[in-house]
């Protein structure tokens, strides 16, 4: 852990509930890092499928993880993952990656490396931080915690509209393939021994099933004035 916590806004929640689009906002305005740490666990689970690990072989799955060079770039306005030199952005949002990350992200060693790297990225002069484990494991003292979430319904048509949900379905299946997809990695990510999505005690709960996204903006950056963190 590092000795102080920096000034973290922790966003996390399942995925479709609009994290990343409030994320990216908050750190716009703000003009902080913002740091997807699911893009970290897309980006080693890719390095683990290239080198053919059985995914069930945690011991293998951390050996690859340990040697990837993984990268990311935390500006809001351009989010960028990298694999060694490689620009994996596309790529990591794809069906394969998709279907393995949960397996991945599973293993504690995985977990321990990455939450180091995440923290790093996250830097000291203030950064938004989204995932599945911010507020409870990687900045347990964040000043600023928010847990979003959203009806499963709309969840599932926001992912089915980014068109990079990590499936491939015909047209009129997609929602319904987008809603199972997403059932099955928030059982996976709940069930979890190590670090489970789940909410931290002392977040706020932000349903965005109702608002828009630059609403649900002007709530986070107003939490970040209660708690100081702004003027
Ligand atoms: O947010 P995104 O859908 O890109 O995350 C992909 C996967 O990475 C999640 O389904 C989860 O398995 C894992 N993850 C995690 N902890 C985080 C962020 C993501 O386990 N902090």
């Amino acid at each position: 852990m590092p000795t102080a916590t920096p000034s973290v806004i922790a966003l996390d929640g399942p995925s479709g509930s609009g994290k990343s689009t409030v994320a990216r906002g908050v750190a716009t305005t703000l003009g902080w890092r913002y740091v997807d740490t699911g893009a970290t666990y897309r980006i080693a689970t890719l390095a683990v499928l290239r080198a053919g690990t059985d995914l069930s072989d945690a011991d293998a799955v951390a050996a690859v993880v340990t040697g990837a060079d993984i990268r990311l770039s935390t500006d809001p306005a351009r989010p960028c993952a990298e694999l060694g030199a490689e620009d994996v952005s596309a790529v990591i949002r794809g069906p394969e990656v998709t279907a393995a990350v949960s397996a991945v992200s599973a293993v504690p060693a995985v977990r321990s490396l990455l939450v180091d790297l995440q923290r790093h990225l996250a830097g000291v002069d203030g950064a938004v931080l989204e995932g599945r484990d911010i507020g409870t494991a990687v900045f347990p003292d964040a000043p600023v915690k928010v847990y979003l979430d959203a009806s499963p319904e709309v969840r599932a048509s926001r992912r089915a509209a980014d068109g990079d949900a990590g499936v491939t379905a015909p047209a009129e299946h997609l929602v319904a393939t987008v809603s199972a997809d997403l059932a099955r990695r928030d059982r996976l990510d709940s069930s979890r021994a190590a670090s489970p999505l789940s909410a931290a005690d002392d977040a706020v709960h932000l349903d965005s099933s109702a608002l828009d996204a630059a609403a649900v903006v002007q709530r986070v950056l107003a939490l970040a004035r209660d708690a100081g963190l702004v003027e």
